[in-house]
This record gives structure tokens, sequence and C-alpha cells, in this order.
């Protein structure tokens, strides 16, 4: 099956459902790590930002990050999580090269906390942890007797993790990707990450396994381990469905293992049999005291939400209008949503005609809305890309001034789309590039215009016999002839009105 296939993301698995959940570690952008007081590192030189608490040299104490179990907080509230009045450290042990201390500080069984809900995804939990240090592969410039060699960077060890494990609530890789989008959004809106997947600042692993349609018994899972962005995740869990799928339809089980996803051969591979929580030897920290959540620290996470994108679709939807769609994308990129309502507010003003702060609201007519936010999603975005608007030359007051134009019939969608060009380039109003280009919309019953429009018939006679013949999609040629000539100020619903007229057509 290939990428993005336009036909169901579940199609080719012969009715088994899919079953997934999803494990996300996101990094925390505190000032300093999660137990000792090293700054957290942003591509330092390796080994520069470390101590011998992260470096886990004998004798060293750990210290909690207060700011860490803030944000903890605020990530447990916006996911509507019960939030642990009482909780505590425990060791996992295990040994890797990336685990000085030959133990992670985790949570076990008194995570920060449990239960929750994020869109239609069940929140099982949410743990504060330390980040292990960062492995870097030199391969052969670094050979030893002949071996490809790696070395280990401490400076990302210690820093602060939240773990996120959801309820195995996602039945397919799409709307896995989107639900992932979703928390992401979430996450950056709180400003308790950089939610980087490329960075490793947000990493996600994701359990996957199927089952016949309509039973409710789990199948057994496999992990797909460090998805790092949003289409291998995609694509990892629909490869791994497919492998698991064929498995079933060939009567063999699936095997519970943690696989790895190439994505640039499309390959899953095994890493590791699954390991139990009893391999790791869970105990107490013995060197850190339980935390105890008080009312104070609740306040003061829950002082600092913002609003949050899944509450900003439904007000975009509900308040102005917008489709689904368009609220979702407006609502998920926090900056296009700030400079979208900035220009409603602009376009409230004109309609109300006396402005000022204290003018009472003023209904704006959802098709205006709707068209704002195309304008915005489509054309701004398609020349801005990833900038923000707000940095642009575009101010929203601007660009709501153009939408303006363009739904008072001023200007026709192609002029616009000129005129927004300019104000991209150049900066300006979008009045004064209407004047200066002239680019104003040619009046419907323009004696010019018919004789544009008399023009492209007679450079077209073929297309015209077509539209004779009851052909109306064969217009294109004529109003493409027109809108050259007109520089794209001619209305297209006026243009094809008159080539039917010219051509003795009714209308
Ligand atoms: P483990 O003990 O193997 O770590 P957990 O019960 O802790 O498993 O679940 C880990 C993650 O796997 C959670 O996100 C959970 O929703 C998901 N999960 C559990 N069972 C299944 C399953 N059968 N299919 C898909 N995902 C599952
Ligand atoms: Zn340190
Ligand atoms: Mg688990």
């Amino acid at each position: 099956m290939s990428d993005g296939a336009a036909t169901s993301p579940n199609d080719g698995l012969d009715g088994f459902e899919p079953v997934i959940g999803l494990e996300i570690h996101v990094q925390l952008s505190t000032a300093t790590k999660m137990f000792c007081s090293c700054p957290l590192s942003f591509g330092e030189p390796p080994n520069t930002y470390t101590c011998p608490v992260c470096l886990g040299l004998p004798g060293s104490l750990p210290v909690v990050n207060a700011r860490a179990i803030h944000f903890g907080l605020m990530i447990g509230l916006a996911l509507e999580c019960e939030l642990a009045p009482r909780s505590s450290f425990h060791r996992k042990n295990y040994f890797y090269p990336d685990l000085p201390k030959g133990y992670q500080i985790s949570q076990y069984d008194e995570p920060l906390c449990r239960g929750g809900r994020l869109g239609e995804v069940r929140i099982h939990r949410a743990h504060l942890e330390e980040d292990a240090a960062k492995l870097v592969h030199v391969g052969t410039s670094g050979r030893i007797h002949g071996s490809d060699v790696s070395v280990v960077d401490f400076n990302r060890g210690g820093t602060p993790l939240v773990e996120i494990v959801t309820e195995p609530d996602l039945h397919d890789p799409v709307r896995a990707r989107e639900w992932l989008e979703l928390l992401r959004t979430t996450l950056r809106q709180l400003g308790v990450s950089d939610v980087n997947m490329e960075e490793g600042s947000l990493r996600c692993d994701a359990n996957v396994s199927i089952r016949l349609g309509g039973s409710v018994a789990l199948g057994t899972k496999t992990e797909l381990k460090n998805m790092n962005s949003f289409r291998f995740l995609e694509r990892g869990i629909r490869a791994e469905l497919a492998r698991q799928a064929e498995l079933l339809r060939a009567g063999e089980p699936v095997v519970q293992e943690t696989l790895h996803f190439d994505p640039q051969t499309g390959k899953l591979s095994a890493l590791r049999s699954k390991e139990e929580a009893h391999d790791y030897r869970y105990f107490p920290e013995p060197d850190l005291v339980p935390i105890q959540i008080d009312e104070d620290m609740v306040a003061a996470a829950r002082a600092q939400l913002p609003e949050l994108p899944a509450a900003r679709v439904e007000r975009y939807e509900s308040e102005f209008g917008l489709t689904a769609a368009s609220a979702r994308h407006l609502a998920f990129r926090v900056e296009l949503g700030a400079y979208f309502e900035a220009a409603l507010a602009e376009l409230a003003r004109a309609g109300d005609g006396h402005g000022g702060v204290d003018a009472a609201p003023v209904q704006i007519d959802p098709a205006v809305a709707q068209q704002l936010a195309n304008w915005i999603s489509g054309e701004l975005v398609r020349r801005l890309g990833e900038e923000d608007p707000a940095d642009s030359r575009v101010a929203p007051a601007q660009l709501a001034r153009l939408v303006a134009l363009i739904s008072q019939r001023a200007i026709t969608a192609g002029a616009g789309r000129q005129v927004l060009d300019r104000m991209v380039q150049q900066g300006g109003d979008p009045e004064g590039i209407v004047e200066t280009e002239g680019l104003g919309a040619i009046a419907s019953g323009d004696e010019a215009l018919a004789g544009v429009v008399a023009a492209a018939i007679e450079a077209h006679q073929g297309a015209a016999e077509k539209i004779k013949a009851g052909n109306a999609k064969a217009m294109g040629p004529i109003i493409g002839y027109v809108m050259r000539e007109t520089k794209g100020r001619a209305d297209g619903a006026e243009v094809s009105r008159l080539v039917r007229a010219q051509l003795g057509l009714e209308n």
C-alpha cells in the first residue's frame, strides 16, 4: 500500500481491527536538569554540561527540580488527569552505556498524573523521569580493533522528561498521527517543551496489535520504538499492521517484541523481546523523599494554562462558524489562530463603523470569517511557509481589508492574489496596491469587457462551438484569454455570462 493512499487507512487488513496505544516522551524546557543544577544542553560541545549527579558518580545526591514538577502538573491538568496528592520516584534498573548510574530515576506506582483524556484518547498516566545520555555512533572514523565505535555525550543525561502513556484507544494510523499532532500542539501551547520530533524533544513509541473486528479482547502487541517524525509514525504503524495481518492470515502468532521501523527501506526489524516490569527491579529511590502536591502547586499550574487547541477548535467552529478542517488548521498553529483573530477584530471594527475598544462586538458574517480563514490557511501560508505571519510585512488588519475588498467584489480573487504577492514582498495597504497596479475589478456591464470577450471567442472558435453544443467545460480557454487580457480583473461568473450571451445561449 502506498503512503497517504486516498482509500481508508485500514483497507487491506481483511476485517482485522487495529488497536494502537502511544507512549510519548517529552523533554521539558526547564532551565536545569531533573535532579541537578546543570543547564539543559542544546548542541554544546559533548560532555561540557555535566556534574557528579548526572554523571552518576558515587556519593552524589539528586534534588528534584521544582519547575519540572510544575510543568508536569500543567501537562496533567491539560490532559484532564487526576493529580496525585503524593508522588514518588523509583529506580528503574538496567545496564546501558548511556545510563551511568545503572538505573534511571523514574516513577512507578505513584506517578504524578493518572487517568485523563485528550480528544478521543484516554490517558493512562503521565509521570516524570530523567533522560538518558546520548550515544553517538562515530562509525568507521573511530574504529578500534577494526570495529565501529560509539561514544557517549552526557550533556543530555538527566534532562527532565514527562512520559505520557495512552490507553489503546486509537484504531487507525492516520488518526494516530493526527492525535500526536494534537498532543504536540497542546504541549507547545503550554510552553513546557520545544516538542521537536526531529531533535528528539518529542519522541513517540507506538504499541500496535490487531484483532477481529467486533471482538473486545486485545491481541498481542508489538512496540515500535522511537518514531522521529509524524510521517514515519503513520508509515511504521501501517507497515506493522500489514505484517501482523499477514501473520494471522497464515495462522501464525504475533510475537510480543520491540521493533525498529526503518523509514528508508520501510522494513521492520526486531530490537529485543519484550521486557517486563519485574526485569527492571523497580524499587523506591532512597535518596529522594516523596513529593506532596498541595493546593497551591495545583493552583499555580492551573493559573498558567492557556486556552488549549482542542477548546480553540471548538470555539472557532461555534463562534465563527468555521469548518472543522479550517478551525483545526488555525487552532493547531497558535500563531495562525492569533493572526486570524486579530484580522477578524479588524473586520468587526470596520463593519461596526465607529470602532474603538469599547464598541459593542459586531457579528461577523460566517461566510466572511470562512473566507478570511481560507486566505490565511491557503494563500498566506503558501507564501510564508513556516514563518509566523505576525513577523511578515502583512499586518492582520491589511489582510482583513484585502479579504473585504474581495468579498465586496471590488477586486477579484485572482487580483487579490497578485495584491497579496505585493504585500508579502514589499508591504503596503491593499487599497494602495489595487490603485497603483490598476487591479480594481472591471465593473459588470463594462463595454471594454464585452469587447475582450468577443476577441476571446474569435480566438477560440473551436471552444465556442463546443459550448454551443452544450459542453460547458469548453469555456476554459476563453475565460483564460479574458483573464490574461484583463490581468485577472474580470469576474469569472460575469465573463461566462457574457460568453453565453454573445453565443446566443441562455444564462
Ligand atoms: P507494557 O506492560 O507492555 O508496557 P502497558 O499495559 O503498560 O504494556 O501498555 C503500554 C502501552 O501499550 C500503552 O500505551 C497501551 O495503551 C498500549 N497497549 C497495551 N496493550 C495493547 C494492545 N494489545 N494493543 C495495542 N496497544 C496496547
Ligand atoms: Zn548535572
Ligand atoms: Mg509499560
